[in-house]
């Protein structure tokens, strides 16, 4: 029997990669900001209908950008069920997460917990649309007018998911995108930073930007204003000319992907539909990007079972997202979060890339099947 891999990586034909790498090859410009890279920027703009987005190293880098865009400091109130980027870049940054559990429907934070989190050290709140299923985006804005806070979502998942029609992207002061090779859409390594800031343009640049973005442009180019004029500190952030050639050919395979995921899931919904297993909920107004399949078991007896089975078989789920992220070593204060505790340690992710067969997608069903009727008995 073959492996089955939880995830691999979209890979496009060689010969279109290489002849989108000519082009910064012959300009002989293969990295600082160059045009490729603003071509992937407009390019991802047109695909999901943003407004302004900073293309960067990584999907983790782009959280720390963003925090210190915004100059977040003291408690950020973030989530327990992510992958743990989401925490760790508040703790480089030098803040505190402060946890607050999850709604056990959609596995994303709970807005009704947020508020009695907030102290006057404050400063925003950092959540993660888990598995690209939106946050309750509408309450936590509401919350954060009302205390002054800024948001930031780390959407690494989001490429593609909709509410109302628009891009969960443009949610959030700052949103974060993950273009990591795992993810639904990648450029090998990448990452963007969504900016909403509608305030009119800085003066005085060569390309007017509003405020925000000029401060994002500046953080990741060493705080550079000018050749040798520089504006802050900054850090290096930037992506390269090769990494956008990537990024700008497997754009061109986006509907693809995304259709290809329907198929995915409508298979895995009915193969499993017998084991009532807990899905997240859906909203009626979203258009949710399916970039994983996640399951919740009754039990983590049950979810390890099935682990295991698996494995023996030689297909690969894994366990996103366990270890809940307040049980991290360094975290002083893990709070009490009973769902996030409940839903980490039961869930697992199918196996669920661009082009898995429908009979390997059988094969796994059946192997589910079997384990978990296996282990109710
Ligand atoms: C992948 C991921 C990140 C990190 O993105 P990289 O591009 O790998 O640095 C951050 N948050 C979440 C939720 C992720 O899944």
């Amino acid at each position: 029997m073959s492996k089955i891999l939880v995830t691999k990586p979209f890979q496009a034909p060689f010969e279109e990669i290489t002849a989108e790498m000519q082009r910064a090859w012959d300009a002989q410009w293969l990295t600082n900001n160059g045009p490729l890279l603003k071509e992937f920027e407009a390019g991802l703009n047109a695909y999901l209908g943003t407004k302004d987005c900073a293309v960067v190293s990584n999907g983790t880098v782009a959280i720390q950008v963003a925090l210190q865009a915004l100059g977040i400091k003291g408690e950020v109130i973030t989530t327990p069920f992510s992958y743990v980027a989401t925490t760790s870049t508040i703790v480089w940054e030098g803040c505190t997460p402060v946890f607050v559990d999850i709604d056990a429907k959609t596995f994303n934070i709970d807005p009704v917990q947020i508020e009695s989190a907030i102290t006057e050290k404050t400063s925003a709140i950092l959540a993660t649309h888990v598995f690209g299923v939106p946050c309750d985006v509408e309450a936590i804005e509401r919350i954060a007018k009302t205390h002054n806070l800024k948001v930031i979502y780390d959407a690494a998942h989001c490429f593609g998911t909709k509410i109302n029609g628009v891009s969960v992207l443009n949610y959030g002061d700052l949103s974060t995108l993950s273009l990591h090779a795992t993810k639904l859409m990648h450029s090998v390594e990448g990452g963007a930073i969504f900016v909403n800031d509608s305030s009119s343009k800085v003066e005085g640049l060569t390309e007017p930007v509003s405020p925000l973005r000029y401060t994002v442009n500046r953080l990741r180019n060493f705080g550079h204003f000018g050749p040798e004029v520089f504006d802050g500190v900054g850090i290096n952030a930037k992506n390269s000319e090769i990494h956008a050639a990537i990024g700008l050919v497997n754009l061109r395979y986006a509907d693809e992907i995304m259709t290809d995921r329907e198929r995915q899931h409508e298979r895995y919904d009915q193969g499993l539909e017998t084991l009532a297993l807990t899905k997240p909920e859906i909203a009626e107004n979203v258009d949710w990007n399916k970039s994983y399949y996640p399951v919740v078991f009754k039990s983590q007896e049950e979810a390890l079972h099935v682990l295991d089975g698996l494995e023996a078989c030689r297909i690969y789920a894994r366990r996103y997202f366990y270890p809940a992220l307040n049980t991290l070593p360094y975290i002083v204060r893990p709070g009490k979060t009973p769902n996030a505790a409940t839903i980490s340690t039961s869930i697992l992710c199918l196996p669920l890339y661009f082009g898995l067969e429908d009979e390997k997608i059988t094969r796994v069903i059946e192997e589910v099947v079997r384990l978990c009727n296996e282990f109710r008995s």
